[in-house]
């Protein structure tokens, strides 16, 4: 038997989400613990650069900024849910104004960017292109001097407690290999993405999507997997990680070169470098593919660029750049696309409410719809930000649970060798697969082998295995949500099915244990009971 504590709140993930609910939270007075895999900091939300979508100056703004989403999400987007984001996101963001984040500012006034599919200047960013750390900064600034919020760092989430149907506490792994149950009132998972399910990718290396497999074990319904935005701009350096190019370069005035030397996105959309990301994305995958299949390079090129100083503008970006002998204002730099944001994830309505009682999920591990098909740059920390307030207002009505005797606890097993070679062949998999262009036959290739490194996964019970295993569960639910979208929409495209399909597809999908993939409408903030 594991030992069980009790708190009245549990957190997974001290991301953006994770540390705006905490702070939700204990306000009311409650005990809440936020539990994080690696150390605090260590998140999504620390690499964000580019910055905050937020409409600050007026009603008008708010309205262009939903027409923005809905456009970006190609006839997908929960409005009710893109209509909160957009209307609570200035109100979130000047708390955090209050809470002392330091947005870049000109004469005193806010800056603001601009990038792919808005239409007009409107994301804060911070030290340049660090905005989500410096959020993040503040954030949890706020939180450590908040008494009643425990922050447990190094700790492995590994399943959800699930009682008479309820969510009631979780499991945790500590890096000794120590083994505790905490039981609460309610669950928010606010555990981010799963890019790590990808060979390329832009996401750090705990982003392996636990909460969505975790929640799917529960029984909770996962919605629109096959939806994963890939970033048209990662740096493609042999040996070097799949560093992001903010999309903010392109918005500052970047072009987008063949290995000709040609500007191309002028042949795939009128908004050229600024059209929506899976457009880009694709238009380079095409690009970069030689006439006998081999690899040619793309370029961005900031060469022509003179009314910003791109040192000055992008300090992170050019420090890693300048590590590996590139500058900017005087090379084209080497890009390609990279799994970078899941749109789906964990099904919940606007106040952060899953189908499984007293489990609640905010932030990129959770799909309201707000994005639909194809998140709108700059959306996701906002996201976070207003849907973690929301589920810490929802989570606050939630009464206290019965006493009851301990859980057991897993077997728990020593480290098993192998699992890095078994990680990067489902990595392989997922990107050849399942990743930008897709079909049938490779997505039930894709299928078929994902299954095979199931069973020939070793069992055991340590953070690789447990992540290991995660993987595979998001893997398949990808692969299975993708077959079934036989049409072409958003971030999905289907070599066989290119067309976009409203009258079978206009839907979200939706997959829950020993069901099939259904689609359905999610159209009222309180679609779920
Ligand atoms: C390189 C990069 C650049 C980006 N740029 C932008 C941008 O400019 N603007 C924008 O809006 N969005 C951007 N995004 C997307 C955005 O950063 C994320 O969508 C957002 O930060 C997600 O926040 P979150 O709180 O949901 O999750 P995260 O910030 O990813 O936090 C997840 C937390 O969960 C923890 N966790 C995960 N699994 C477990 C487990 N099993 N047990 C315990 N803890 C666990 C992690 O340790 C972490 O603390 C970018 C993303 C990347 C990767």
């Amino acid at each position: 038997m594991a030992e069980v504590q009790e708190t009245d709140f549990v957190i997974v993930g001290a991301g953006i989400a994770g540390l705006r609910a905490a702070i939700g939270l204990a306000a009311g007075g409650a005990r809440v613990l936020v539990v994080t895999k690696e150390a605090l900091g260590e998140s999504n939300t620390n690499y964000a650069q580019g910055g905050i979508a937020v409409a600050m100056s007026g009603e008008e703004d708010v309205a262009l900024h939903l027409d923005d989403t809905v456009n970006a999400g190609d006839g997908l987007v929960n409005r009710e849910a893109a209509r909160v984001l957009v209307e609570e996101g200035p109100l979130r963001v000047e708390e955090l104004l209050r809470w002392g984040t330091e947005f870049d500012r000109e004469g005193g006034e806010l800056m603001l960017t601009r990038e792919g599919a808005h239409s007009r200047n409107r994301i804060l960013h911070a030290h340049g292109d660090a905005t989500g750390a410096e959020i993040g900064r503040s954030l949890l600034r706020h939180a450590r001097a908040i008494e009643n919020i425990e922050l447990l760092e190094w700790t492995t989430t590994f399943d959800l407690m699930v009682e008479d149907g309820a969510v009631t506490g979780i499991g945790l792994l500590d890096r000794d290999g120590m083994v505790s149950r905490v039981r609460a009132r309610a669950v928010l998972l606010a555990s981010g993405g799963a890019g790590q399910v990808y060979s390329d990718t832009t996401n750090p290396a705990v982003a392996t999507g636990d909460g969505i497999a975790m929640a799917w074990h529960a029984g909770a319904e996962i919605a629109d997997m096959e939806f994963y935005q890939f970033h048209p701009t990662a740096l493609s350096l042999p040996g070097v990680p799949r560093f992001l190019l903010s999309e903010a370069l392109r918005g500052e005035g970047a072009y987008l070169r063949n290995a000709r030397g040609e500007r191309f996105m002028e042949r795939y959309h009128p908004l050229q470098e600024l059209a929506p990301r899976d457009v880009v994305a694709r238009a380079i995958t095409r690009e970069g593919m030689g006439p006998t299949g081999e690899t040619l390079p793309v370029y961005l090129d900031m060469r022509h660029v003179t009314r910003i100083d791109p040192a000055t503008r992008f300090p992170g970006i050019s420090k890693f750049l300048a590590e590996h002998g590139l500058e900017l204002r005087r090379d084209p730099i080497p890009v390609r696309p990279a799994a970078h944001y899941l749109m789906g994830g964990v099904r919940t309505d606007v106040h952060g409410r899953t189908s499984l009682p007293r489990l609640y999920a905010a932030g990129e591990v959770a799909c309201t719809g707000v994005h639909g098909a194809n998140r709108l740059a700059s959306n996701s920390l906002l996201e976070g930000l207003v849907f973690g307030a929301r589920a810490a207002e929802a989570m606050r009505e939630e009464k206290p649970m019965p006493v009851r005797s301990a859980a057991a606890s897993p077997e728990v097993a020593g480290a098993t060798s192998g699992i890095e070679r078994l990680r990067s062949r489902l990595q392989q998999t997922t990107w050849e697969k399942a990743g930008l262009l897709r079909d049938a036959e490779a997505l039930t290739a894709a299928h078929d082998e994902i299954g095979r490194l199931e069973s020939e996964s070793p069992k055991g019970f340590d953070r690789p295995l447990i992540e290991l295993g995660n993987l595979e569960t998001v893997a398949t639910l990808i692969v299975r949500s993708a077959l079934a979208r036989q049409e072409s929409r958003g971030a999905h495209y289907r070599n066989d099915f290119p067309k976009r399909d409203d009258a079978r597809f206009g839907k979200h999908s939706l997959v829950s244990k020993g069901n099939d993939v259904t689609f359905v409408e999610f159209q009222r903030a309180e679609a779920i009971a």
